[in-house]
């Protein structure tokens, strides 16, 4: 009989299977803060647990958490994971040390089904969800690892921030990310609020609305065009969820959040989507509509997408038209470039089981309109007509 993966629930996961087994709900709380607040796997450390209990969980239960196939540490702090999930699959998670925190960035599928023109992940097409036990793994190992590492004082965590930025669109896996964030949430594992989850989409709108109803943490929103002509070619899912659509979303949603604006990712691409005309449009499609942040992720490169990033000026001209229309506007610090940790450079290793990877490597490059015009905002017609109403 396989045993099961104690990782795979949250609290009322835990306390079903429990009362299953005949066991009082207060043992579920025990059982649960073994595993995730003190890291434990082996029964027999469980020593407020009777004996009983100990030797029945022993044969039908495990905590099994998952292989790391390497680790590679760069030198700002930042440490990149690769985890082997089966079956030729790779998954990858990074953790960054800032003065004030210390964030982890979770995978929630090997691979993407989305296909983003210019994310790593995304070129390798689509191996499959991960399950709860393979999202929370992630943190479970990250969190007991470094405790140790770190010489943390007792009590003292040292993940204080998830983000559901890694490998995969979170929200094509509901069902998993739901009790993986429960876990992250719950005062008896990890204890972070809601504010110090983040989940980054890049636009399912129906699962938007149904996070704000089942556990509304912080919501980042990978928007990084516009327009819909532009955003249908980058962020393809972009044909079945527009803009408007999205906005609407993203205003139902903040009804609830945690925080009372959405973050906005913008990935700047040179010659594509970084135009001073594009930053006027943004502005045209947010201010007054929906109460929002910018974040602007500067393009990390990798070589089959034949994009370029922005160059520092035309970031920082960008950023000033959205400054100065009164939108709160941050340029991501790249951290962990020189080991590929950077936002769109997790690729792990995936078995391409979907047609995803061909259909991008068959994509119709983008247009690129001609170098300079960053800064003057000079693009091709087709990418200004369709500005928002
Ligand atoms: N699928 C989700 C979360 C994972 S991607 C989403 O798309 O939001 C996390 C962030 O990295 C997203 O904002 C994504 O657009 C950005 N990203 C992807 N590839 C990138 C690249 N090559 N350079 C910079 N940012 C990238
Ligand atoms: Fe998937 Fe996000 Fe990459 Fe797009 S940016 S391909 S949604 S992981």
């Amino acid at each position: 009989m396989d045993l099961e993966n104690l990782l795979e629930f949250d609290l009322d996961g835990l306390t079903a299977y429990c009362e299953q087994r005949g066991e009082k709900r207060f043992r579920a709380v025990q059982l649960f803060r073994w595993i995730h607040q003190k890291g434990a796997r082996d029964f027999d450390q469980m020593s407020d647990l009777a004996k009983s209990l100990r030797d029945k969980l022993r044969e039908v239960a495990a905590v099994r958490d998952l292989p790391v196939i390497s680790e590679q540490a760069s030198s700002d702090g930042t440490i990149k994971w690769l985890f082997d999930v089966g079956g030729g699959d790779a998954i990858e998670s990074v953790f960054i040390p800032e003065d004030d925190r210390g964030t982890l960035c979770v995978s929630s599928q090997a691979g993407c089904a989305v296909g983003c023109r210019f994310c790593s992940t995304g070129h390798q097409g689509f191996s499959r969800n991960l399950t709860t036990s393979e999202i929370i793994a992630q943190l479970w190992f990250a969190e007991h690892h470094l405790r140790q590492r770190l010489k943390l004082p007792p009590g003292q965590r040292a993940i204080t921030n998830v983000v559901m930025m890694g490998m995969g669109e979170p929200l094509q896996n509901y069902a998993a990310l739901v009790p993986a964030l429960r876990v992250m949430l719950s005062d008896h594992a990890y204890g972070l609020s809601r504010r110090r989850v983040t989940v980054s989409t890049s636009g399912m709108v129906p699962m938007m609305d149904r996070l704000r109803d089942d556990c509304p943490v912080a919501l980042a929103v990978s928007l990084h065009a516009p327009n819909d002509l532009l955003r249908d070619d980058l962020v393809p899912l972009n044909k079945k969820y527009p803009i408007s659509e999205l906005m609407a979303a993203c205003n139902r949603y903040l009804e609830k959040a945690p925080r009372d604006f959405v973050t906005f990712e913008y990935c700047m691409l040179e010659g594509v989507n970084d135009t001073v005309a594009h930053a006027q449009q943004l502005v045209a499609l947010v201010r007054n509509r929906v109460p929002c942040k910018f974040n602007l992720i500067p393009f990390n490169p990798f070589p089959q997408s034949g994009l370029r990033c922005s160059p520092r000026p035309a970031v920082q001209a960008f950023a000033n038209v959205l400054q100065e229309a009164g939108i709160v506007t941050t340029i991501r610090k790249t951290r962990g470039d020189d080991i590929d940790a950077a936002c769109g450079q997790l690729a792990g290793e995936v078995q391409d089981r979907t047609s995803v990877k061909q259909r991008i490597l068959v994509r119709a490059p983008i247009t690129i309109s001609p170098v300079g015009s960053s800064a003057g905002g000079c693009e091709p017609p087709h990418l200004t007509k369709d500005l928002p109403t």
